[in-house]
């Protein structure tokens, strides 16, 4: 048996007058991070502790009113999260916390105990969840969680959080089940290539593509809007304020994008339960893609050339996201019992996947490979061939330390990753 925790995301159904409830908590709850973060730095080091802090917190809740909005379990688990932030700061993984602004800010309320939840499944595809100072909302059901009869010390919801997207308020549900251990899945090796034209290709010669995650109607609508706002934004003075049908705009920009993003997830999910249902060992390249991504803009004296191809290109590998399908691998193969490994990347779409030499001008273009060395000849799909140099580096014993079963290996930013070879 192994203990697993997961996240699990289902739309709220909120009347309007609840979602500005809720709306006020999430404010709360960055006024009272921004209100502890100035209270913090403004201490002299040595009065700094988690005790002050929570003394502090209790005493504004009392004295502020829009902080009395924010129920008590929520402010606590602000301060939790502050204190989590100068953590990881200190142990180099992050930056210092800073102050929380209204504009980027991803709306969230924190409900840190789950038997304050009371969730219950009252229809095949709704369920019903406490949420405090709010009551009893409902919320889609799309996943059998342990509630009820079916909870228990092992099996059980451990809290939740409301988050705020485009598409209106979420809840997250902390699941904790104990589950019997995957038997060891007996399916061949892969080697996967991920890229901008073919997003993921197999060693195997298979090929997983998608086209454009919105229509051409709501492509041309998209633009059309980008348009009507950044023309307003240019006629608005310094100070003025945004109007309501400037907010208007960049909400339904903001719901077109987050359309887009849904569907891109889906078909990153559907992909790789498929690939992860499908194969035993998994191997990807080690992408830095903060290096791959940085800008070809050079500097006063020395500009770069080719800048606004090289931006292009940047924006198609952010589009992508390979990072996510990673981490949904590596999930997702643990679960089958398989694994997911990484290989170091270089070189794997230049050399020859038969003789392995690289030969200048092999690749031909984007799509063909031809190998340019005499003795050799081998041609085929580029993409086909670097997923069978990343299966061949695995076979070779090149893999870096293995992520398989963690769904974040956490290091330090200054600390190189371990290899071992
Ligand atoms: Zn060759």
């Amino acid at each position: 048996m192994v203990k697993r925790q997961f996240g699990h995301r289902a739309r709220l159904a909120l009347t309007p007058a609840q979602a500005r409830l809720v709306d006020d908590q999430a404010h709360a709850a960055r006024g009272m991070w921004n209100l502890l973060h100035e209270w913090w730095q403004m201490l002299p080091k040595h009065q700094r502790s988690p005790v002050a802090a929570d003394a502090a917190i209790r005493q504004a809740r009392k004295e502020i009113d829009w902080l009395g909005v924010l129920p008590a379990q929520a402010a606590q688990t602000v301060l939790k999260t502050y204190l989590v932030a100068w953590r990881n700061c200190w142990d180099g993984r992050t930056r210092e916390p800073a102050f929380k602004t209204r504009s980027r800010l991803v709306l969230s309320v924190d409900i840190p105990q789950g038997r304050d939840l009371h969730v219950s499944r009252v229809h095949r595809r709704w369920g019903m969840v406490n949420i405090p100072r709010i009551g009893r909302v409902r919320f889609r059901w799309t996943k059998d969680l342990p509630v009820g009869k079916w909870a228990n010390q092992e099996n059980r919801i451990t809290g939740a959080r409301l988050v705020k997207d485009a598409l209106g308020w979420h809840i997250t549900f902390r699941v904790t089940t104990l589950e019997a251990a995957p038997a060891l899945h007996q399916g061949s090796e892969v080697g996967i290539d991920v890229g901008v034209s073919v997003p993921i290709a197999l060693s195997d010669g298979s090929v997983y593509t998608h086209g454009s995650w919105l229509t051409e109607e709501e492509q041309s609508s998209l633009l059309r809007l980008e348009r009507r706002a950044a023309h307003r934004r240019a006629s608005r003075k310094q100070g003025e304020k945004i109007s309501g049908r400037l907010h208007r705009t960049y909400d339904r920009i903001q719901g077109l994008r987050a359309r887009a993003k849904r569907r891109h997830l889906d078909w990153q999910h559907k992909t790789t339960t498929e690939i992860a249902r499908k194969y035993g060992i998994v191997v990807v390249e080690a992408l830095t893609i903060p290096n791959m991504v940085k800008s070809a803009k050079g500097t006063m004296d020395r500009p770069g050339k080719n800048v606004a191809q090289k931006s292009g290109l940047n924006r198609s590998i952010y589009a992508e996201a390979w990072g996510r399908t990673i981490r949904l691998l590596t999930y997702k193969t643990a679960l089958a019992g398989g694994s997911l490994h990484e290989v170091p990347a270089p070189g794997t779409s230049q050399r020859c996947s038969a003789c392995g030499h690289i030969t200048p001008g092999s690749r031909e273009s984007q799509a063909v490979f031809v190998c340019k060395n005499p003795d050799c000849g081998w041609t085929g799909n580029a993409d086909h061939n670097a997923g069978r140099n990343v299966l061949h580096l695995y076979r070779m014993g090149l893999a870096l330390v293995p992520a398989a079963g963690r769904a974040v290996v956490r290091r330090a930013c200054r600390v190189k990753p371990a290899t071992v070879r």
